[in-house]
């Protein structure tokens, strides 16, 4: 390992925490605050935001409506939150928004805060956003958050979909974790075995908690925001988002690119159970998430064997990643008795 690990994320976690910022963020030192929020999630957290920050004295202006994470509405937030000159932008919302006030701020290089209204997936914690250009999404390198508000009084109120979907992303790492093995063994990248044992470790945590994620309770809630915000930690450590993707993000991908619907955590549930078949056809994750209630067929998820089929044949051209799936991917036929045997199809 070499090179710096920055930890930049302070984290301000439990019950009625959104109510707090202003007053944190005030003793930052922060007098000017931008407030990017989606519609819904405005009148979830982000007006509560801005009353808590408009009570401590800070100059709050709010950006709120349905921004999509493609580049090109990135550069037209990016042109109304400069022309507002502020020291702090908050992202309040999904993964969306936080991918969008990510790739803002660091543009910008304003302190930024991620208030999550959903467990859906980690993107609030991460260095990383995914945004559309064209007809592809790519990753691009941005910042953490310095701050991250989990408010659990609103993250227990979420649609019990979202919780699970979140679930299927970060337990995508039971898989993601041969593969970046086998990626470093075979091709030559860059690999952390400290940050693959923490990361192992979230996964064994979050498996002896299932129950209670799936009954949203404290302890369920907590532990599952908690490994999300770990997930930051983990991919600065490592140096990469490979501690917590590989080709069940792939085959996610896949999907995202050809339009299929459903949640970025659902298609990583299913990804894990197909690719986990490649790997240890012995082991059983699908009882994993069905212990947590998730569906994990495509004609529950409302998606297409069609594209299953197809994602899977497109997966390992999504990035440049060395995983189970090789080199050259899987042939139709070989995809379509994957999903067959994973019982997905
Ligand atoms: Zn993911």
């Amino acid at each position: 390992m070499q090179g710096l690990i920055s930890f930049r994320t302070s984290v301000l976690a439990g019950i009625g925490t959104v109510a707090e910022t202003g007053k944190r963020l005030s003793e930052m030192g922060c007098r000017s605050c931008a407030i990017v929020s989606g519609e819904r999630t405005m009148g979830i957290a982000g007006s509560k935001v801005a009353q808590s920050l408009e009570r401590e004295g800070v100059a709050t202006e709010v950006i709120s409506g349905d921004i999509r994470a493609t580049l090109g509405e990135a550069r037209e937030l990016e042109a109304r939150v400069r022309s507002l000159m502020p020291d702090t932008l908050v992202a309040v919302g999904g993964g969306r928004i936080c991918d969008l006030g990510k790739w803002v701020a660091h543009r910008l290089g304003t302190r930024l805060v991620a208030v999550p209204t959903t467990l859906s997936s980690d993107a609030f914690s991460t260095g990383y956003s995914v945004l559309w250009d064209g007809e592809r999404n790519t990753p691009v390198r941005t910042k953490p958050p310095d701050v991250i508000v989990g408010d659990y009084d609103i993250l227990i109120h979420e649609p019990k979909r979202f919780v699970l979907a979140g679930l299927g992303d970060m337990m995508s790492k039971v898989t993601a974790l041969f593969d970046w093995r086998l990626a470093f063994w075979l091709a030559g990248e860059r690999y952390s075995d400290y940050g693959a044992n923490i990361a192992r470790s979230t996964v064994d945590l979050l498996t002896r908690r299932l129950e209670n994620i799936a009954k949203m309770n404290y302890n369920g809630i907590e532990t599952l925001f908690l490994s999300e915000v770990t997930d930051g930690y983990l991919m600065e450590i490592s140096g990469t988002t490979r501690v917590a993707a590989g080709s069940e993000h792939l085959f996610a991908f896949a999907l995202e690119n050809m339009g299929a619907e459903g949640m970025h955590g659902e298609f990583c549930a299913l990804g894990t159970v197909l690719m986990s078949y490649l790997q240890d056809p012995g082991r059983d994750v699908r009882s994993l998430f069905e212990r947590a209630g998730m569906q994990v067929t495509a004609e529950a998820l409302g998606i297409k064997k069609e594209q299953v089929v197809g994602a899977l044949t497109r997966a390992h051209r999504m990035r440049p990643w060395y995983t189970i799936m090789g080199r050259d991917g899987l042939s139709e036929g070989a995809a379509e008795r994957l999903a067959r045997y994973t019982r997905v199809i």
